[in-house]
């Protein structure tokens, strides 16, 4: 262990296991070691969740849930949610699933093997929960440019470089995935993705364009960088 941390290995990698919103979740390097910065995307989605008092379970939506650190956090402090996780690589999904199981939220939370990217999954016939349209779409997608020359070293080399990496400046899946779930939002519902720190005034005019949001703000995380976008719709 000592010597694969004098070769830069991440700690969390090295013992399996990162602390993240006050739970332990599972990982490996097939996934993106959960930062503590990700933890507002969590806070937001249960201020949601707290302040609407839906009289129905809430449906919630991870895209590219890696470990699953963001969706399950939500369904582990939030008892009303059902949560629906998708991730593209399946060595992500069965880490996810061992997390699912580490919290015992096998009842509310359903797994999907799919790309964000189209939406064929919302109707395939394997999935446990049927609805297609969500109260909460959170996601922490790849948004660094492959170019940035601020990518930590040890970053680069030890996390998946597809949960890192997205086109057009890091914004390609940020812009595409809340574009298509735009249109899967019920009358009362939010939506929060992680953003770089340069990104924030790009995404909040790409939600203002969507047109659907009645408030867009940017979160800053508590170093202040611009970290979260999030829209919100009301009735
Ligand atoms: N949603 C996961 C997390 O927050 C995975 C994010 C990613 O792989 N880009 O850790």
């Amino acid at each position: 262990m000592v010597r694969r941390r004098g070769q830069g290995e991440p700690v969390a990698y090295i013992i399996g296991e990162k602390e993240f919103y006050g739970l332990t979740f599972k990982v490996t390097s097939d996934v993106l070691i959960p930062r503590p910065e990700t933890e507002h995307l969590v806070e937001k989605a249960l201020d949601w969740v707290h302040k609407k008092s839906f009289d129905h379970p809430v449906r919630v939506l991870d895209l590219g849930c890696g470990s699953g650190c963001v969706g399950l956090s939500i369904a582990a402090k939030a008892p009303n949610t059902i949560v629906s996780l998708l991730d593209i690589s399946e060595k992500a999904l069965a880490v996810t699933q061992d997390n699912i199981h580490l919290h015992k939220l096998n009842e509310r939370v359903e797994l999907i093997k799919a790309s964000a990217a189209e939406v064929g999954w919302m109707t395939q016939g394997n999935r446990i929960f049927k609805h297609n349209i969500f109260d909460i779409v959170v996601a922490n997608p790849p948004y660094i440019d492959r170019h940035d020359p601020e990518v930590e070293k040890f970053v680069r080399k030890f996390e998946p470089e597809i949960a890192l990496f997205a086109e057009e400046k890091g914004l390609s899946l940020l812009k595409s995935w809340s574009e298509i779930y735009e249109k899967y939002l019920s009358s009362e519902a939010m939506m929060a993705m992680e953003i770089g720190s340069q990104q924030g005034t790009e995404m909040y005019d790409h939600f203002k364009m969507l047109g659907c949001f009645h408030d867009v703000q940017i979160i800053q995380d508590l170093a202040n960088h611009d970290r979260i976008v999030f829209g919100a719709k009301y009735g």
